[in-house]
This record gives structure tokens, sequence and C-alpha cells, in this order.
């Protein structure tokens, strides 16, 4: 089934212990498209971009079989630009620059190819754009996931609270939990953000995994364990677009297809964070994914005889 995503198609400049980058290619859009294109999911893309943006990253999109018709090219305008610099742990950063630019004027326009879509994942943007995307569907999408950060916490608390009563999933990480709820502790952030709306919150938690929860039920996936980690830069955005690519591949929404999902998302992250930007998406053979599957299976599994008490 076919899916429209929004979401920052970006430059960003990264900063890790291992290095530097100057402008390269960014942005949650790109990262999301790039994943659900991986699983050959119909994917189609809404954002903005300037004159200043490369034909050639438009281009490596489509070659993922992802549909770009959506983006609006501002060519006297710039590219929306990010910059972070993480710290030596590589589970946090520090947001260097965000420089909204062509994102400031944004209005989003759904084109009809998009619009019969079943699937929309609202990348990390605005809230109004988001919230203006959703209502261009004449027909509510059969599953909206939505991703945000705390940039928009700060900057527009009242719009962003309004689109997430209009979404069913909620992806967040747990800083991000945190500051939403006003509740240090992840279960009961997580009561209180389930209900604001989203019927399914997942906590995403860097190198330590991700917890899906709904109603009373919570799932747990850990993040694999690996040998080399280059730039955590996009992992979260991949991850949504592993996810959501999941479930519009399989068209099932049920819980327990959802706790598959988080399996794919977070196998398609660890690749995105073995290289710099993108590259470490770009460099996934036929066969990577599902090998990386088959890890995470055999890291969760085992089997024990209850002890005597
Ligand atoms: P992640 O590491 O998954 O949180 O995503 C990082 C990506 O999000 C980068 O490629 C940035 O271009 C993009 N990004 C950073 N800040 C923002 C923002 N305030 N709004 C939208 N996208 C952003």
């Amino acid at each position: 089934m076919s899916l429209v995503v929004v979401g920052t198609v970006a430059f960003d400049a990264i900063e890790t212990p291992f290095g530097k980058t100057d402008k390269i290619l960014g942005g949650a859009g790109t990262y999301i498209g790039l994943a659900a294109g991986k699983l050959n999911v119909d994917a189609k893309i809404v954002s903005v971009i300037g004159g200043d943006f490369p034909n050639e990253y438009l281009q490596l999109l489509n070659n993922y079989g992802v549909e770009t018709s959506g983006i609006q090219i501002i060519k006297e305008g710039k590219t929306f630009f990010w910059a972070g610099r993480y710290h030596n742990d590589m589970n946090s950063r520090d947001t260097l620059a965000t420089e909204l630019n062509v994102l400031a004027d944004f209005d989003p326009v759904l084109p009809e190819s998009y619009k019969s879509a079943k699937f929309l994942m609202l990348g990390n943007l605005t809230p109004q754009v988001q919230k203006r995307v959703i209502e261009q569907f004449p027909e509510r999408p059969k599953l909206i996931v939505m991703d945000t950060m705390n940039y928009w916490m700060n900057s527009a608390w009242d719009d962003l609270i309004e689109v997430i009563g209009m979404v069913d999933v909620l992806t967040i990480n747990d800083e991000e939990a945190r500051q939403l709820s006003g509740e240090y502790s992840l279960v009961r952030a997580a009561r209180k953000i389930l209900t604001m709306g989203p019927k399914y919150l997942v906590i995403k938690k860097g190198e330590h995994g991700a917890l899906l929860f709904h109603n009373e039920s919570v799932f747990f996936a850990p993040a694999l364990p690996l040998e080399e980690v280059f730039d955590p830069t996009g992992a979260g955005d991949t991850f949504a677009g592993g996810f959501i690519g999941y479930l519009a591949k399989t068209g099932d929404i049920s819980f327990e297809n959802m706790k598959r999902a988080i399996i794919c998302g977070s196998a398609m992250a660890s690749f995105t964070v073995e290289k710099f930007g993108t590259e470490g998406l770009q460099a996934m053979q036929n066969g990577d994914l599902n090998d990386r599957i088959r890890q995470f299976s055999e890291l969760v599994q085992f089997d024990i005889d209850l002890v005597e008490e």
C-alpha cells in the first residue's frame, strides 16, 4: 500500500568524535523515504527545497523508487540546514544551527496522485505543515504516524499538541517524551501521552532500543550491539521509515504487527549509524536487512525453566 512521507529534505553538517562533514544530504524526509524505498514500498515525499539543492540528490531518491513530485522547489530560496555535534557517548548531541530557510514559509500542496495513499508518515517538521497535509486527504489514511522533536516543543507548542491529537502513532525519544508529558518515569509519560490522542506511542532510546506502548501493553526491542557507530544522525528517521514501511508493505496495523515493524525499523536504523549521513543506507545490499533481522531474533531469544522459589 502506498505511503506519503512529509519531512525535511535538507543539508546537514555533522560532527562526531570520529569526524566532521560539510553540508551533506540529510533531512527527516530523506531518511524516511530512503528507508521505505529500501523496502520497495511505494513512497511519495512532500517537502520543500531551495534552488541550491542538487538535482542528483533528488535523482538518488528516485533511484530508490521514491516519488518526489510533491517536493516544491523555491528557486530563489535556500534549503533547510541543520548542524549538530555529538558528545562522546554518541547518544546525545547539541544542535549548532537550525536554519529553516524555505521551510519557514512552506505551504504544502499534495499532488492528486498522493491523495489515495493509505499510510501517512508525518516526519519531523513544522507542526502546521504536518496538519495541512492531513487536511488535504479526501479520506483519512488508514494509519498516521508522527515524529517530532524538542525544537517544535520549544517553538510551536500549541500547534504541536493539536497535531498530536490527530494521529494514531507518535514516535519520540525518551527526553522528548519527558518534556512532552512533564513526567520522568517513561511508563507514566506514556500513559499521559496516550491520553493526548495517539493510540500507540513509540519511545526511542537510541542505542538502548525502543519501547512500544498501547493501552496497558508494552513491548521492548533492544538496538543491535554494533561494532562501529560513526554517526547517529537520521537513525530516528530511518527507524520511522522502516517502521511505517513495514506496516504499509504488510497492510496490517495490529499491535502484534507493530512489534515486527519495530524490529524492522531498528534493523534499518542500524545501517544508518554505521556511516556518515545517508551512506550507511546507500551501502545496504540485498540480504543485509534480513541478516540483521535474524540477529535481532537471536539476540532476544532464550529458554528458561522457572526457578523454584
Ligand atoms: P534524527 O537524527 O533522526 O533526529 O534526524 C536528524 C535529521 O533531522 C537531520 O537530517 C536534520 O536535517 C533533520 N532535522 C534536524 N532538526 C530538525 C527540525 N527542527 N525540523 C525538521 N528536521 C530537522
